[in-house]
């Protein structure tokens, strides 16, 4: 079928009587005829993206986008009286938790753009991530049955089926197939457990609770599962292709792991190879090197993943023996590099009872990167200095990156338009012909004011639809969007914004313009502070938002079940981008790429990919404050104490108390205790305000109140938003991908 056929079909389409859902069933089938008509190119080398998660959102908007017609769609189901809007019913699909997720959704959509033979392998979770409602304040987990509509843009493909053994039970790994459009089709295959129920469970859940026995099991089960299927998938590839002789399987595969969730695949090659293909260990090890490059997304020493050796053994014993071999191994190689027992046991892949997947990965792959320039710079002077010492050429950075199609032209027509408008089509297909915008912004500023009104006004329909709020027009909209976590710091925006509703309260706060923060967030099942956090900002919305005094001014509004599809409402939407984790903790972020691509100034700290950010659009037309990385570090070597801050300012002391003194209720749980606690006194296992949200706090609140002021010049404001419009190209995921294509992968058009 060509463009020509599917605009007909879709034209003669009978659209009378039809349900959404029949519809969207039947055009997305006609969409999956047309792509996959689409030349399928056989590749001499093929990169593999192995990922946990694969946060991918709605398909539909954005699959008639890759293949050109989502114009023609709109106007043909217009002119039959159908608003295409009504397909945004069709739920996201969730099977990620966050940046992480979403990362990898942005790099099989720009390689296929690209024409670069991508292909991704996952798990086809039967709920993604829990679907969030907020009850009474808190964050309530329902079941995310994606699938309730149907799957049209996947294929089952049965005759396919692998099996993955376990050393208690097999597990049948179903393929089911989603094609990524673009310059070439490439595919993202999930893998579905199947065969028994103890088998269903494997894909059953996304990160399913992890603080039992039985749940670090499941977690073992999944991470292996998807990455034996996969990688045993690529073994019987190459044997029919070349027979026993795996000399050149790097050659033709190049497998970046994304994170340390599959790195068990390192290890399972070898075992393929030395104990069904009779390569021997070395031999095989040297090919794994060849073949497998690691990305690092976080410095979070509780992120860092270990497996315990006991448990191992138990449920995987070949990999669990030559996981000791290769420790082994590396401990006689670090010896012969003359490496201090220090040094050998930094860098150790087995230590105390544990098998540390990032050591494994820093071991045997040719490539590791960060992705910020801050962060890779953190993973060779700290987080991997002595791996680096003795290895540098394997460390890169890959600053991250977000698909400007789904984050630009599908979330923000109107802003497309006008950009297509004043410097013609090409950034469409050439991301870096966006800074063509830089001279003239001046002249496009009132435009875009009116362009991003109407994306606030958008944004608030929705909201007003979903959360039952209403946000006055006119509002200026601050966003922090994100997962709920301590180190992103979204309790240090519920202090400030506290200390401003004291200030207009007190009149201290003069000449405020109305402003609404929207926050989005979800908190880990069994994270108990991260959901304290979401009940405190549900009770600071409450008291503000029904002010009466205050409410023409400030706003509060905590939106339920934050996710893709929710995302690109509100990064078209908003004027400030909140972005301000402790400095060195967040290692690129993307949130804060997509707001800046569509015209929020970043008020941030100087962390991950904020640095770049404002390297790139001007210090000047972004808002910074906070302790930088250095200052974070000489505070924890000297000590540093909120409890002073707390005694001599004031308007902390009313933010802080207000955890304790009866102002809100955490509905009898203790959690606000909990947090002022984890502030003032810290616990076993940190010091009080390891996040240094007292520290930072000050000069946030500054920055908000600077930034109200500066939007009453509202058209200087907004060539300041045009300004991280035009110069966000960097953040292209297509420039990210030429990277990893270019010096990672080695693969081609
Ligand atoms: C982009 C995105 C993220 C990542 O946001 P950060 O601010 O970089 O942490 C998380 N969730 C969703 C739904 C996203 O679209």
């Amino acid at each position: 079928m060509d463009r020509t056929e599917f605009i007909n079909q879709l034209k003669k389409l009978n659209t009378n009587e039809k349900t959404t859902v029949e519809l969207y069933h039947e055009i997305s089938s006609l969409a999956m005829n047309y792509g996959l008509s689409g030349l399928k190119k056989p590749a001499a080398r093929n990169a593999y993206y192995l990922s946990i998660e694969f946060l991918i959102g709605r398909s539909f908007f954005n699959n008639l986008l890759e293949l050109g017609v989502l114009e023609e769609t709109r106007q043909i189901l217009s002119d039959k009286g159908i608003d295409i809007n009504v397909f945004e019913e069709i739920e996201d699909a969730a099977l990620g938790n966050g940046g992480l997720g979403r990362l990898a959704a942005c790099f099989l959509d720009s390689a296929a753009g690209l024409g670069l033979p991508l292909q991704g392998y996952g798990i086809r979770y039967k709920y993604g991530l829990f679907k969030q409602a907020v009850r009474n304040g808190f964050q309530v987990e329902l079941p995310d049955d994606w699938q309730r509509f149907g799957d049209p843009w996947s294929q089952r493909k049965e005759g396919e089926k692998r099996t993955v053994k376990f050393a208690d039970m097999t597990v049948t790994a179903v393929p089911y197939d989603m094609p990524v459009f673009g310059k070439r089709v490439n595919t993202l295959r999930l893998w579905q457990a199947e065969g028994s129920a103890e088998a269903e469970k494997i894909s059953e859940y996304l990160y399913p609770a992890d603080d039992t026995e039985e749940g670090k099991i499941l977690r073992l089960r999944q991470e292996y599962f998807f990455s034996a299927a996969s990688v045993g998938e690529l073994v019987e590839k190459h044997l029919k292709k070349y027979g026993k002789s795996f000399g050149n399987f790097s050659e033709e595969n190049a497998i970046q792991l994304n994170d340390t969730h599959p790195v068990l695949a390192i290890v399972e090659l070898i075992r393929i190879l030395t104990a069904e293909y009779r390569v021997g260990f070395a031999d095989a090890c040297e090919i794994a090197q060849k073949t497998f490059s690691y990305t690092n997304h976080t410095v979070l020493p509780e992120a860092l993943e270990c497996w315990n050796a006991e448990l191992l053994e138990k449920i995987l014993p070949e990999i669990y023996a030559i996981l000791l071999k290769l420790h082994l191994k590396q401990k006689d190689e670090l010896t012969k590099l003359h490496c201090t027992q220090e040094e050998i046991s930094e860098m150790a892949i087995y230590a105390s009872g544990n098998f540390s997947m990032a050591n494994l990965a820093v071991y045997i792959v040719h490539t590791v990167n960060g992705v910020a320039k801050l962060h890779t710079d953190i993973l060779k002077n700290s987080l991997f200095r002595t791996a680096y010492k003795y290895y540098p050429k394997k460390f890169q950075n890959k600053t991250n990156g977000i698909t400007q199609r789904r984050w630009l032209m599908l979330c923000n027509r109107e802003l497309s338009e006008l950009i297509d408008r004043t410097i013609g089509k090409n950034w469409r297909t050439d991301i870096s012909a966006l800074s063509g915008l830089n001279p003239h912004i001046e002249s496009i500023a009132d435009e875009f004011i009116r362009i991003k009104t109407e994306k606030k006004r958008q944004l608030f329909e929705y909201i007003a639809q979903h959360e039952g709020t209403v946000i006055p027009n006119g509002f200026i909209v601050y966003s922090q969007v994100k997962r709920l976590h301590e180190y992103k710091r979204q309790l240090m925006t519920a202090f400030a914004i506290l200390e401003i509703y004291k200030g207009l309260k007190d009149g201290t706060v003069r000449n405020f313009q109305p402003s609404v923060f929207l926050f989005g967030a979800k908190s880990a099942p069994s994270y108990k502070r991260a959901k304290a956090v979401i009940k405190f900002i549900n009770e600071i919305a409450d008291k503000i938002n029904s002010d009466e005094q205050t409410n023409g001014l400030l706003r509060v509004i905590f939106v339920q079940n934050y996710n893709v599809s929710y995302a690109e409402k509100i990064v078209a939407g908003t004027d400030v981008s909140l972005q301000v984790s402790t400095a060195g903790l967040e290692a690129s972020g993307t949130g804060n790429m997509k707001f800046m691509m569509n015209g929020a100034v970043t008020c941030g700290t100087m962390d991950g990919a904020n640095i770049e950010i404002v390297e790139l659009s001007g210090r000047e037309n972004n808002y910074i404050f906070g302790a930088e990385v250095d200052e974070i570090e000489r505070l924890k070597e000297e000590g540093y104490n909120p409890l002073e801050l707390l005694k001599t300012n004031e308007l902390h002391r009313y933010a802080v108390s207000a955890l304790i003194d009866g102002t809100f209720t955490d509905g009898g749980t203790g959690c606000f205790k909990e947090l002022y606690e984890a502030l003032t006194v810290g616990a076993t296992w940190h010091k009080p305000d390891h996040y240094f949200v007292l520290h930072d706090l000050q000069s946030y609140v500054a920055a908000l109140l600077k930034i109200n002021a500066d939007y009453t010049q509202r058209k200087a404001f907004a060539v300041k938003q045009l300004k991280n419009t035009a110069n966000s190209a960097y953040f292209s995921s297509d420039r990210t991908i030429k990277e990893y294509s270019d010096c990672i992968w080695k693969i081609m058009e």
